[in-house]
């Protein structure tokens, strides 16, 4: 069986213990194990980025990019085996997939920028033959903890920037789809990335905790679910380290009675049921405001989720494939029981779905509740699965408030051709990514991404300019050379220009 290893000093590293199974969702066949670290596996990493990290903080930052340039290039060329990689342990179609990868691309392109992105600022004569300056200098050794849904994006919206700023960094993919991580690592080596300056170590919690606890490790970055991130930002600061946590989320769409209703169902099929609802960005609820709006919802959208393609993700044309492990679908479908048990009204039940030739994969169809209520568990708790539910408000405002209210604030959109709505919606709504008739606002890679409430915890959102500030520290430096002949005598007061 083949064993996904480490990547540790340019190596491929064999663990030296356990080990976890790796799935394909389609089939519930296991296809490979992959190597879980102990400490001292980690250890090896932490010293290996440790030891890089003198000669690649004094790389010029044009040579970090243009390892970066070969990397983007690489990726390009390797597309279609990546793509084949995540679906084949992730489940999702082939097409979402390559998505997925375009857009983590784009993060190396905005990591490509390195020498304008790290010019710091300058002030000559900041005081009489002084000059002042601001330099952003790396942190040293960093870490980034991934979760499974974006194997290939979220990882990519973390080692390019941090890199290409003069650190060293470890990466812990997710143990459930490490295959497509590990590649695209590889293919950053093949770009030309000096040994130790990006090692991937694959584990669970036994490999976070070392790395959180890790003195050398100056600074973590992880996206996954929010107790994890909790977990992670309260240990990780607790020592002083500088920590972005992404967690988790529930995303309201609010239908405007004036909503172009045509568009707006076409965007929310893509955004509740693509990647089969396993994104932190996808659509979850759609707040209705009036029941003719509903109505008309509920009769435009059953025939389309009734027509959904579903499949195993590696065959092409499909629009939804299986969820990520038996664990996954058993969890959503038990929320689907509990929205029956609780008194919501189940429009289109996808529990009982058997897609032929794949009856051990983890499928659920897609599913609509309609008549949902704030204290149901299926409006409270992410499923994350492909499950949208109907809430009915009578007014915008109400809408905001249920939205408001929510625990998460990840990402949230509004459909109507009114721009008032639109604006107010914009302005008052506590969300941190905010889309008008779009239905999947994630930032493009010169933006930052992040939520708001208990969907981000820390003061800096992922990739972006925020990206850059956080893979940086600054240092103010205030530069005088007096002229040799000169001799000023001691000031007493405190410096200043008046
Ligand atoms: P997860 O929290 O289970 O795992 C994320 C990472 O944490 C993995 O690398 C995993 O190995 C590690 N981990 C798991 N349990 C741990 C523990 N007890 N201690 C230390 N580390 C642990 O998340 P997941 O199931 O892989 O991913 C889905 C979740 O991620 C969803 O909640 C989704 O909303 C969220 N997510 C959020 C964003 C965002 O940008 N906000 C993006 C993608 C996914």
């Amino acid at each position: 069986m083949t064993i996904v290893n480490h990547l540790i000093h340019g190596e491929l590293t064999p663990g030296t213990g356990r080990s976890a199974d790796v799935f394909n969702p389609s089939t519930g066949a296991i296809t490979k194990k992959v190597a879980l670290a102990d400490r001292a596996t980690m250890q090896l990493a932490i010293d290996s980025a440790k030891s890089a990290f003198p000669t690649w903080r004094n790389t010029p930052p044009a040579k970090r990019a243009q390892v970066m340039f070969r990397f983007k290039q690489l990726l390009e060329q390797h597309e279609a085996t990546i793509a084949k990689l995540i679906s084949e342990e992730h489940g999702k179609t082939l097409e979402d997939a390559a998505g997925e990868l375009k857009r983590g691309i784009e993060n190396v392109e905005f990591a490509c920028a390195a020498p304008e992105i790290l010019k710091g600022e300058y002030s000559r004569n900041a005081g009489p033959s002084i000059d002042a300056w601001s330099d952003m200098q790396p942190i040293g050794v960093v870490a980034g903890i991934t979760p499974f849904n974006f194997p290939a994006m979220v990882p990519l919206w973390m080692y390019p920037l941090a890199i290409v700023c003069g650190n060293c960094f470890i990466l812990k993919p997710s143990e459930r789809d490490p295959s497509s991580t590990l590649y695209i690592a590889q293919l950053l080596q093949e770009a030309g990335l000096p040994k130790g300056v990006l090692n991937v170590v694959h584990g669970d919690k036994v490999a976070v905790d070392a790395l959180i606890e890790a003195p050398e490790v100056k600074a973590l970055s992880f996206v996954g679910s929010t107790p994890i991130a909790e977990y992670i930002y309260s240990e990780g600061t607790k020592r002083g380290k500088r920590v972005q946590a992404l967690g988790g989320a529930k995303n309201h769409a609010v239908l405007m009675p004036d909503a172009d209703l045509d568009n707006a169902v076409s965007a929310l099929m893509g955004a509740a049921y693509g990647s089969c609802g396993e994104r932190c960005m996808a659509i979850s609820v759609a707040v209705c405001v009036g029941d003719q709006i509903a109505d008309a919802l509920v009769e435009k959208i059953v025939p389309q989720i009734k027509a959904l393609k579903i499949g195993a993700g590696t065959n092409c044309g499909l629009d939804m494939g299986p969820l990520v492990t038996a664990a996954a679908r058993d969890k959503v479908k038990g929320y689907i029981d509990a929205g029956v048990a609780q008194g919501a009204s189940l429009v289109v039940d996808g529990r009982d779905l058997v897609v032929a030739g794949h009856e051990n994969g983890y499928f659920v169809g897609g599913t609509l509740f309609d008549k949902v209520t704030p204290e149901m568990t299926i409006y409270t708790d992410e499923i994350f699965g492909p499950v949208l539910c109907i809430v009915r408000v009578g007014s915008l405002e109400e809408a905001m408030q249920l939205i408001n209210d929510h625990e998460y604030g990840n990402g949230t959109c509004i459909f109507t051709r009114d721009g008032e709505a639109a604006r107010l919606f914009c302005d008052e709504i506590e969300v941190g990514m905010v889309g008008v008739n779009v239905p999947l606002p994630v930032p493009v890679a010169y933006h930052s991404f992040g939520g708001w409430k208990r969907s981000l915890f820390g003061d800096l959102h992922a990739y972006g300019p925020d990206g850059v500030r956080f893979y940086t520290r600054k240092k103010a430096i205030t530069q005088r050379w007096p002229k040799r002949a000169s001799h000023e005598a001691a000031q007493f007061a405190f410096p200043s220009n008046g």
